[in-house]
């Protein structure tokens, strides 16, 4: 057969996985929780299996869990969307950004992407037939000891054939949020262009600082043109069960639904019975921010003592740290090496871009996850601390 995407390899996030299984090695690459879901929650899949929850759930979503949904939504954001209509529970975040961009991109249409970012975007706008056209964060330099946004050069890659703009905030890799100013920019370039959103926000619920998290469906002129998309996955520890949501309005949620029905058809059923039953307690979701903060600070503090330098971040359960005081590596060889050697493994941030081998994509950067018990963490640090 002719492949469809003849340049894409397995993702390294999987590369990065099998290199730490062979190594023994402790994974700090590959983003998910070390530890298990709350046992409230698996006893209320047990429970709803028991019930005979077992056979295909409503295509779009079992009702509890949209109702559910579309609470939370409007107590933690303000945002209105209509259970029925405009709330699906997908497979994951991943199926979401998928059918949300079958759902509304066509051949020919260019779909702004911004570098470093997750690595489905691109493959999925390919195989709408679309077109990715690359722009990027701004990276660390000595006025900004993080990424940021440059939304004049984010605005100035959107051309008359762009139909959607996909942003992720709190952002993988970077750990950068968003601001007030950000999101009013956004609507002002939705005023100028005629082009829908895809927010990506699989990391609503950890976001430091005590600062709120700004969700993109806070602001009612960029939900009335965003597909909203979010998991189950890094809120309750379940990456393995692949539940995610997407919130758009009724005319976009029709035709992302046509293609989630004919991707995956439904969910997992006691799993969106159970998680519907557990999401009432609002205490599910809104201590993640302070459990990963002090998990943040713990690796933190603990690359500060090493030569790594790490960067802050604002949000989700990943940082970065600068290795150029240690090598002068390519950031894959550095993170290879690094798991054969000293038995820590890490994702290189230039697998984020479109050409990891590129300069713009190598800034000696490695992404670290701290999903993980304090003991690990501190295992890792004591493993790189004589580098
Ligand atoms: N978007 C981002 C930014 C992610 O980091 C991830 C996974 N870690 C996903 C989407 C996919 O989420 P899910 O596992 O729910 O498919
Ligand atoms: N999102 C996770 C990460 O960034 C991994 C998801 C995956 O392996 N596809 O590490």
């Amino acid at each position: 057969i002719q492949s469809k995407l003849p340049d894409i390899g397995t993702t390294i996030f999987t590369v990065m996985s099998q290199l730490s299984a062979e190594n023994q090695a402790i994974n700090l690459g590959q983003g998910f929780p070390e530890f298990n879901p709350d046992e409230k929650l698996i006893d209320l899949v047990n429970k709803a299996m028991k019930e005979g929850f077992n056979q295909y759930p409503y295509m779009p979503g079992v009702a509890p869990l949209r109702e559910e949904l579309a609470k939370k939504m409007a107590a933690l954001y303000g945002a209105k969307y209509d259970s029925l209509n405009e709330i699906t529970v997908t497979n994951g975040a991943t199926e979401a950004i998928m059918a949300a961009i079958m759902a509304s991109v066509t051949t020919g249409d260019e779909v702004v992407v911004v570098q470093p970012c997750y690595d489905s975007y691109a493959p999925s706008i390919r195989l709408a037939g679309g077109i990715p056209v690359y722009t990027s964060l701004t990276p660390p330099n000595e006025t900004n000891p993080s990424f940021s946004v440059d939304w004049d050069r984010i605005e100035a890659s959107i051309t008359n054939k762009t139909k959607l703009l996909i942003l992720n905030f709190p952002h993988n890799p970077t750990g950068i949020t968003l601001e007030k100013e950000d999101l009013d920019r956004i609507e002002q370039i939705l005023d100028r262009h005629n082009i829908l959103i895809l927010a990506d926000e699989v990391y609503e619920h950890i976001v430091f600082d005590k600062k709120p998290f700004l969700s993109l469906a806070s602001r009612p002129a960029i939900a009335k043109r965003a597909f909203v998309i979010s998991s189950f996955g890094k809120t309750y520890h379940t990456t393995g069960w692949k539940v995610g949501y997407c919130y758009a309005p009724s005319e976009l949620s029709k035709e992302f639904r046509k293609i989630h029905q004919f991707m995956v058809f439904t969910v997992c059923s006691p799993m969106q019975y159970a998680l519907a039953e557990y999401m009432k307690d609002q205490s599910t979701y809104s201590n993640l921010s302070n459990f990963y903060q002090e998990k943040h600070d713990l690796l933190f503090n603990g690359l500060s003592q090493t030569k790594f330098k790490p960067i802050k971040s604002a949000g989700t359960f990943f940082l970065l740290a600068d290795y150029s005081a240690m090598s002068s590596k390519n950031e894959f060889d550095f993170v290879s090496d690094l798991t054969k050697q000293y038995k820590v493994g890490l994702i290189p941030v230039s697998a984020f871009y479109k050409d990891p081998t590129s300069t713009e994509a190598n800034n000696n950067l490695v992404r670290f996850c701290f999903a993980k018990y304090d003991d690990t963490l501190k295992e890792a640090i004591q493993r790189i601390k004589d580098i």
